[in-house]
């Protein structure tokens, strides 16, 4: 399960400030060595870990906690609050455009799920926001993603646009954006090529593609069981492309959590949606603070 190294540490740490009635600035001291480490262990970006145990022993050991009827709970209470801060406080919604349709470029390296989400948030959008998505499969490289896509397309009852893998990219989302206006369709989410790595063809196809359709969103999907790698896609992605939102997979699975909570930290950009699993229906928006309620028990 994910979390769950995390999870077990940092709710021991709390049991023992739980009953507390008096905190002296030692008892907090200690808890935070301990979420500290906590932190660390599950792979959270250690400047990150830093800034967090800082700002919750700062308003920790402010008099109105330690004079508290019930300081313990007081001291939780606030590392609950900077925990949802960390991962974006509020929840963060996927755009809409004033003008249909609203383009979301879907991008990330291979294998990261990045064509099983953009299945899944075709769902989510029709089923929870009434919406006629249409699915663009741009990624003319790996050689099965245009028929993985098609796939989806046809147990998801949901249009696909495509091309083959004869014209280019940028085309393709030309024409499917054309076509969008002209049934009305109105999301179009485009199914963009991966690679192995984050190299420079890559960010060059993906800003042209950037150009020509103007996206409303450009979601970067990750696989959060990389950890600090998912963060450094992030902000590779981020520097050189630009992304609005970012798409952590694979949460359903043991991830130790450092991705869920370094991401919007390390690159402002916050958490949309969570992946929770291999079926279209495993997307969930992301709330921080839910997040943090089941890390904390
Ligand atoms: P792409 O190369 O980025 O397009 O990756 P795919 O969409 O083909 O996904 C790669 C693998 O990850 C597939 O086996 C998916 O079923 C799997 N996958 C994607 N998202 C999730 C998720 O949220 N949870 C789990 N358990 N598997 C996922």
């Amino acid at each position: 399960m994910a979390f769950e190294g995390l999870a077990e540490r940092l709710q021991g740490s709390i049991k023992k400030m739980r009953g507390k009635g008096k905190v002296a600035e030692q008892d907090v001291k200690e808890m935070m060595r301990e979420v500290r480490l906590a932190l660390l262990e599950a792979d959270v970006n250690f400047k990150v870990v830093k800034k967090f145990v800082s700002d919750v022993k700062e308003r920790a050991v402010g008099q109105d906690i330690l004079d508290s009827l019930t300081p313990g709970q007081q001291v939780i209470k606030i590392v609950n609050e900077e925990l949802t801060k960390l991962m974006g406080g509020e929840q963060s919604k996927i755009a809409t455009a004033q003008k249909p349709p609203t383009v979301v470029m879907m991008v990330g390296l291979q294998g990261a799920g990045k064509t099983t989400t953009t299945g899944k948030l075709a769902l989510h959008l029709r089923k929870k926001h009434n919406r006629s998505p249409l699915m663009v499969a741009a990624d003319i490289y790996r050689p099965a993603a245009i028929k993985q896509l098609e796939t989806l397309g046809k147990q998801l009852d949901m249009p696909v646009f495509s091309l083959g893998d004869q014209v280019s990219p940028v085309e393709i989302a030309k024409q499917a954006i054309a076509k969008a206006k002209e049934e009305h369709h109105d999301y179009v989410i485009i199914d963009t090529a991966g690679r192995l790595h984050v190299d420079e063809n890559l960010m060059g196809e993906l800003d042209e593609i950037k150009e020509v359709v103007s996206p409303d969103e450009i979601l970067l999907v990750v696989d959060a069981m990389t950890g600090q790698d998912a963060v450094n896609v992030a902000q590779n992605f981020n520097e050189r492309l630009g992304i609005t939102g970012v798409v952590l997979t694979k949460l359903d699975g043991d991830t130790r959590g450092g991705a869920a909570i370094s991401v919007k930290a390390v690159t402002n950009t916050p958490i949309k949606f969570a992946g929770m699993g291999e079926k279209s229906d495993a997307l969930e928006p992301f709330h921080p603070e839910r997040m943090a309620s089941r890390i904390l028990g």
